[in-house]
């Protein structure tokens, strides 16, 4: 999708620790409405950790997070607020197995957002509808396969309307005939516009998704590319040597 130049989110020169250990080392990001970020990188260079810092599920020791102006590295921040603008979906779908799907779904917003229980269900449904999956909605997650589960996942994130989505190798558990049916659901909202965050190890999914390409080793960015750059081009030698790994 095109962006629109409104700046959402400035990350500037973020840095993260574990210890002593640097795990995050002066990251830079700017994203704008509408646009699609992959990131790509090795195992453990610090892309998970990236996007838990952009939803407040780690503690940022230097550097700034603004999301709409707003700091997000700060103290005072309400992250139960930030949070129903930035969602988030994880690799292992973390649905409460005691919980119908439409109960999973309809948490969030009737509890944190106080919402209307007749117009979060209709929601609800709609979105249920757009991923398949309305007549499972009185399903416990345990009914489901994991690229049912995921989807499920996606929905109830996106039953907050955020502003925002970050996805973290939301496909890396399932197995490989599943893997499809999720991608579709995330190339969808691309197409409609949703402004996004995407780890993956989808190299087809990240070339045709994404608006740019952002190539992460040891806990740096490395470069910034249009897809079409980065998968026939990349401009170092770290990205050449991922590309050949994993094409
Ligand atoms: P990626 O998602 O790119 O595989 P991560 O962000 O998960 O990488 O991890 C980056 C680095 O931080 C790794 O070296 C990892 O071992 C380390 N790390 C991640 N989480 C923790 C944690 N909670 N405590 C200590 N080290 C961690
Ligand atoms: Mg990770």
């Amino acid at each position: 999708m095109a962006d629109s130049g409104e700046l959402l989110l400035k990350v500037t020169q973020l840095h993260k620790y574990f210890g002593e250990r640097k795990v995050l080392d002066g990251i830079e990001l700017q994203v704008e409405k509408g646009e699609v970020i992959v990131i790509l990188g090795p195992s453990g260079c610090g892309k998970s950790t990236f996007l838990r810092c952009l939803n407040g599920l780690e503690p940022v020791q230097e550097g700034a997070i603004q999301y709409r102006g707003q700091n997000l590295a700060g103290a005072a921040v309400d992250w139960r607020e930030v949070r129903q603008h930035i969602g988030m979906v994880f690799q292992n779908y973390e649905l409460f197995p005691h919980m119908t799907v439409m109960d999973n779904i309809l948490l969030g917003p009737l509890k944190v957002q106080k919402r209307e229980l007749k117009e979060a269900t209709q929601q609800a449904e709609q979105l249920l509808e757009r991923v398949g999956l309305l007549e499972r909605k009185l399903d416990y997650p345990r009914q489901l396969s994991g690229g049912q589960k995921q989807r499920i996942a996606i929905v109830r994130a996106l039953c907050m309307n955020p502003e925002i989505m970050l996805f973290d190798e939301v496909t890396a558990s399932l197995d490989p005939e599943m893997v499809r049916e999720v991608l579709d659901v995330i190339l969808g909202l691309a197409q409609q516009g949703m402004t996004m965050i995407i780890v993956t190890h989808e190299m087809g999914f990240a070339k045709s998704v994404g608006d740019r390409i952002v190539f992460m080793d040891q806990g740096k960015i490395c470069e910034i590319a249009a897809p079409q750059q980065f998968f026939t081009h990349p401009a170092t030698e770290r990205a050449q040597h991922f590309l050949d790994i994993f094409q």
